[in-house]
């Protein structure tokens, strides 16, 4: 017997039909002699309307009352499962965040998990009852609802997972796994059979959204092992998991890209101490975030700083950069929203030499020109035009031998 958690998002949970084919196989799960606790999401495209409504109401609504409306649509969900499942003859009960209770802090619409009380589960699982949990949504100290931020169901179940030491977190998703990159860009892109929880965050926070990077961090931190599978099949999807020594033997796991970026370069900045902060503290106060920087070496006492940030951003933080650039006595700006940044990801990096060549050979056999790079230990970008993302992805992805083959 295994204690079992699995996560229907909103698309596996879209309509009466779907919701009948999630409970056969809860069912199914409690059959083989498992526990079963159940997390759903609102059906789809549901908490967009909420949120649509709410916009229609007023520009910025109240934060308290935002929440309060946008964690309807998993109430209704919680309960059309137990119904369905009561009706085929199982016991089912289903929880809103506030009466498990699902303790957190009280930043609404973004709210961070603090406990999460397991009697009252652990005690209808002793009484083979099946548990249907409310994703998205928890309680603050005071009572009010709070929510955990757009597709916060995936953190809810790792939660819960975690608290009642579960044996495993299934995701089920309209995916069947995670790929090696975009298969819509790529058709050769293959299902990953497990990943590292490092791995997992690189390339869910350069675009692989398949889970909430927040759940990532939260399963990597209580060492939850999640299984993201498709709810319309039986196949085996992807573990997210502790690295293991096969993991290593792979150079590169996955090729992530994010087109979401834009580069702004400040030309000719004295070389001098103290530059950085005054070109970088201003865009830290307006709380843009910057991802990749670049300073060249200078042979003049004079030197380019280029970095990137996110494109929403672009036109806010020149702005602000070109009022430091005249206070410096830099001598301009410029910036390129038509780029984007290709990433390599693999733990097996760590242990094998010559990767990064390897990239920068594959690009440069196509003629693709690198505009900028940045390393850690297990991810290697490289910012490049946009119209050459397609190419590049797919070129990276044949290099590092993982097409699929058929
Ligand atoms: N229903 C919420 C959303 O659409 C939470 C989730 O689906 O994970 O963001
Ligand atoms: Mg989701």
């Amino acid at each position: 017997m295994a204690l079992v958690v699995q996560k229907y998002g909103g698309t596996s949970v879209g309509t009466v039909e779907r919701i009948r084919n999630v409970a056969e196989r809860v069912a199914r799960t409690f059959d083989a002699g498992n526990e079963v606790v159940v997390i759903v999401s609102a059906m789809s495209g549901e908490t967009n309307r909420l949120v649509a409504l709410a916009n229609e109401i007023c520009e910025s609504p109240n934060e308290r009352e935002y929440d309060v409306l946008v964690s309807t649509g998993e109430q209704v969900t919680i309960a059309l499962l137990a119904m369905c499942l009561q009706s085929m003859g199982y016991q089912a009960k289903s929880y809103l965040g506030s009466q498990i209770p699902m303790l957190t802090d009280n930043t609404h619409a973004k709210a961070r998990i603090k406990s999460i009380q397991d009697s009252k589960i652990r005690a209808d699982l002793a009484q083979k009852t099946i548990v249907i949990c409310a994703g998205f949504q928890g309680v603050e100290e005071n009572g009010s609802i709070t929510t955990l931020g757009r597709g916060g169901s995936d953190t809810s179940a790792v939660a819960i997972a975690a608290a009642l030491k579960a044996d495993v977190c299934e995701i089920y998703t309209d995916v069947d796994g995670v790929y090696t990159t975009d298969p819509r860009m790529v058709p050769k892109a293959r299902k990953i059979d497990k990943i590292s929880y490092e791995e997992m965050l690189e390339m869910a926070s350069l675009g692989a959204k398949v889970l909430q990077i927040r759940s990532v961090e939260f399963a990597k931190k209580y060492g939850v092992v999640i299984h993201v599978r498709s709810s319309f099949d039986d196949s085996q999807g992807t573990l997210v998991m502790k690295e293991d020594e096969d993991m290593e033997t792979v150079l590169v796991a996955g090729i992530a890209f994010n087109k979401d970026e834009a580069k702004i370069s400040v030309l000719g900045v004295p070389d001098q101490p103290g530059i950085a902060a005054q070109i970088f503290s201003p865009l830290t106060e307006s709380n843009i975030t910057v991802d990749m920087i670049i300073q060249n070496v200078s042979s003049d006492g004079k030197t380019d700083m280029t970095f990137t940030v996110p494109k929403t951003d672009c036109k806010k933080a020149l702005e602000i950069i070109e009022s430091v650039a005249q206070s410096i006595g830099a001598s301009g700006t410029s910036s390129d929203s038509a780029i984007s940044k290709i990433s390599i990801i693999g733990v097996g990096m760590r242990s094998h030499a010559g990767v990064a060549s390897r990239m920068f050979e594959a690009l440069s056999e196509e003629g693709i020109n690198i505009e900028m790079i940045s390393t850690s230990e297990i991810k290697i970008s490289c910012v490049i035009s946009e119209k050459y993302t397609e190419l590049a992805v797919r070129v990276l992805h044949e290099a590092f031998g993982l097409n699929r083959e058929d």
